[in-house]
């Protein structure tokens, strides 16, 4: 059997799994989603994607026509259907069908997608090696006008950065706010280490809550580490001991360089490799099962 897709309660084999060229999630990235992972048959912080799904759709008060128990179902469902025991698996919401005006009163029903798939954003050897950042002139979108919490299908902000960093030679890109404070990258959160302190942007400055940021504040403090949300400038980077990145797909990724300036030894900090050690411990015992 083929990989199937789930599109608003039905299964289609991958080829055949099209939506409408009238959704208004291609016209106009009207939409939210999320990207979740399962580790040998238990998905990962399941709850938490659901729930910040719903509350993404509420910010653009975008009505989901199922409750969060059918949508949780359908994951797992899918996830089943498929006989995945590690999958990536992209939950997604869009305002439906409409004309080709903005008015979103002209769609009548959300669309909603599941897609269960592989994922490895980075080779192997990036994990123990560390990566190498480049921060991008292109800010963080303003949370005023476009709040980087509302996990909107439109990414344009994220791509664009993405577009500086690879025009440089580097993978990934580092962020700042408007006002010049460290945001996040393009898909992930970050985060320093300072002596015993592990230190990560708040999310009111305009950056995605990530679930797994949240995953490893908690693994932090459980090793006695003093984490803290703090407004970081350049210099806090500059002068790290360590710093990494944390995201559902690329999980912990040690960075050793930001635009050629040595983070720390200049190979992966010993907090942080404790901290993935930590993380994989956890994925492989917490999770709903299917
Ligand atoms: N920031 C951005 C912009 C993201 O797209 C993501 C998810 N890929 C993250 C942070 C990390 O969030 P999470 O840990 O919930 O995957």
């Amino acid at each position: 059997m083929g990989q199937k897709v789930y599109i608003n309660g039905e299964y289609f084999d991958k080829k055949d799994a099209k939506i409408s060229v009238f959704d208004h999630g291609l016209l106009y990235g009207d939409g939210v989603f999320e990207g979740i992972r399962s580790y040998k048959r238990l998905v990962f912080k399941l709850k938490e994607h659901i729930d910040r799904l719903y509350e993404s759709a509420h910010g653009i008060m975008l009505k989901i026509n199922i409750s969060k128990d059918e949508m949780t179902k359908a994951v797992i469902d899918t996830l089943k259907l498929n006989e995945m025991d590690d999958a990536y698996i992209r939950l997604i919401t869009t305002r439906g069908i409409g004309d080709l005006g903005l008015d979103p009163r002209k769609c009548k029903d959300a669309s909603i997608i599941i897609i269960t798939d592989k994922i490895q954003l980075y080779p192997e050897k990036l994990y123990r090696e560390g990566l190498k950042l480049i921060t991008v002139p292109t800010p963080r979108n303003i949370p005023e006008a476009l709040n980087p919490q509302i996990k909107s299908m439109n990414y344009l902000n994220n791509i664009l950065a993405k577009i500086e960093a690879i025009n440089v030679g580097y993978e990934e890109a580092l962020m700042f706010t408007a006002s010049g404070y460290v945001a996040e990258c393009t898909g992930d959160n970050i985060f320093v280490v300072k002596g015993n302190s592990l230190i990560t942007p708040p999310a009111y400055l305009g950056i995605l809550k990530g679930i797994t940021r949240a995953a490893v504040m908690d693994i932090g403090k459980g090793m006695g580490i003093d984490v803290k949300e703090e407004v970081l400038t350049r210099h806090n980077l500059y002068t790290s001991d360590e710093c990494f990145l944390t995201g559902t797909a690329a999980e912990i990724v040690p960075v050793i360089s930001i635009e050629k300036r040595v983070v720390g030894t200049g190979r992966p900090g010993r907090i942080t490799l404790e901290l993935m050690k930590e993380f994989r411990k956890l994925t492989k015992k917490d999770g709903v099962k299917y």
